[in-house]
């Protein structure tokens, strides 16, 4: 029997420093409820391996555990330069162009014609990661006329960012459509998509998708923050991906762009994702800064799903401890004494369903009786969804018959999943609850429980009924 003690989840990125069988099940216990591969590395026969090697660990730690495939998607870089490196001057010109010429401290080459089209003198180009930024003075559909505003070495094939346009590119490059079958294929429960801008590119994908995994769309351009409340309407999840949000839009901004993100998701019900540098110092040294410490805190009092680790676990010296160290800090703060007030400072109303109804009600019953556990029986994990929606005080026990479902809502806040078989009258419904309440761990002998569920019995969409069990 294994739970967890907290209701935000973690997930994982697993790399080098994570990948054998042993390592998995380390980082499993010390607390990773999702996998993340990153497809911006690695061969597919590594995630292939990885992919088995949870599953395998599911198998043997009778949990199911989430996979969350993350596309690369389409990141821009600038051609190759003479001598791989060159410094560029402040003040200086600068030139880029679509000839494949090697660059020089004069010009580079940049083999986008979708970046020219999309540019006007006056907006700014940043390079590598925003260390170099570049004004247009001029510009053409095959050139641009730049000023260096900050200057730095600039080697090869770094990566380009133009945070004011809206370019007319899918989020599916031919990498990202090879790796998305590949790993549909394989079964992820998750795919993350890179750079969304409109909330076409998520309709792009879903027609590919359709429903063998959810999806997640990554929030790192500016573009997407104008469309948020469209994409979290059409996306499965969202993830606030500070990495390339910090630089496409000024760093101060990101911690404000990080409440509206979470406090948008959490209105529509979808599950949202803080992720990036949360304890960037893990890489290296096994102990966090404090103000890693609060910002993981700060995550969790946002009332965020899951929070991710990336290099710290993919590549860092400190994988398990990583984990483990978000682990505490996640209980830690949702034991403080203003978690709840705080997770409960902007309430939204539920939305006139019987679906919503129900959830309130449960998160409200449970409250009043202090009962153990709030069971849902769902199968497409919709209702699940409503019910973490209210963050209510009790633990969300999860019981769908659909294995997809219980591995998919591994992320979900505060949801501890059970792939069971369905039931047929509400007795037993009362009785299985109650069973497996006690056998996860949930509740023992004399304790209250909110059950809710849908009848008839095995048909999806109709969550009608609440029920108070108590355990015998
Ligand atoms: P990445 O996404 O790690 O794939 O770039 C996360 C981010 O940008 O923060
Ligand atoms: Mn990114």
């Amino acid at each position: 029997m294994i739970r967890r003690n907290r209701n935000a989840k973690i997930i994982a990125t697993l790399g080098p420093s994570s990948s054998d069988p042993q390592n998995l099940e380390a980082l499993f216990r010390a607390g990773a409820d999702v996998f993340r591969l990153n497809f911006s590395h690695g061969e597919h026969a590594d995630h292939q391996q990885r992919l088995f090697n949870i599953r395998q660990l599911e198998r043997q730690v009778n949990r199911p555990i989430a996979i969350l495939l993350d596309l690369q998607g389409p990141k821009l870089r600038v051609g190759k330069l003479r001598d791989g490196e060159v410094e560029l001057l402040p003040g200086k010109a600068f030139r880029l162009d679509l000839s494949e010429e090697p660059g020089d401290e004069h010009r580079a080459p940049l083999p986008h014609p979708e970046i020219f089209a999309a540019l006007k003198p006056g907006m700014t180009i940043l390079l590598d990661d925003g260390k170099l930024r570049l004004s247009v003075k001029d510009c053409g559909p095959d050139f641009a006329e730049t000023e260096i505003m900050a200057g730095g070495p600039l080697r090869d094939r770094k990566g380009v960012n133009v945070p004011g346009a809206v370019l007319p590119i899918s989020p599916l490059t031919p990498k990202d459509r090879e790796d998305l079958e590949f790993g549909l294929d394989l079964g992820v429960d998750w795919v993350a998509l890179s750079f969304v801008q409109r909330p076409e590119d998520i309709a792009e994908v879903r027609q590919i998708v359709d429903d063998r995994a959810a999806i997640m769309a990554k929030i790192e351009k500016p573009a997407a923050i104008d469309c948020l409340d469209a994409l979290v309407e059409l996306c499965d999840g969202v993830m606030v991906a500070r990495g390339d949000l910090g630089v496409e839009m000024p760093p101060e901004e990101v911690p404000g762009l990080q409440k509206t993100i979470i406090q948008t998701c959490r209105e529509a019900g979808t599950p949202v994702v803080v992720a990036t540098q949360m304890l960037e110092s893990m890489i290296d040294v096994p102990a966090p800064t404090r103000a890693e410490a609060s910002d993981v805190a700060t995550a969790v009092y946002d009332g965020a799903d899951a929070v991710m680790l990336s290099a710290e676990t993919a590549v860092g010296h400190y994988p398990v401890e990583a984990v483990t160290m978000m682990e505490r800090i996640i209980t830690s703060t949702e034991h403080a004494h203003y978690y709840r007030n705080i997770l409960h400072a902007h309430p939204s109303a539920p939305d006139a369903t019987a679906a919503d109804a129900i959830s309130a009600a449960s998160a409200q019953v449970a409250h009043t009786l202090s009962a153990a556990a709030i069971v849902c029986y769902t199968m497409s994990g919709s209702t699940a969804l409503r019910a973490a929606r209210e963050r209510p005080d009790a633990s969300i026990l999860v019981l769908t018959n659909k294995r997809d479902t219980a591995q998919r809502l591994a992320l979900l806040w505060g949801a501890h999943c059970v792939h069971t078989a369905d039931v047929s009258s509400t007795q037993e419904m009362a009785e299985k609850a109650c069973r497996i309440a006690a056998q996860e761990g949930y509740a023992k002998a004399g304790d209250k429980l909110v059950v809710m569920a849908g009848v008839p019995f095995g048909t999806p969409g109709t969550t009608n009924l609440l029920r108070i069990a108590t355990v015998g």
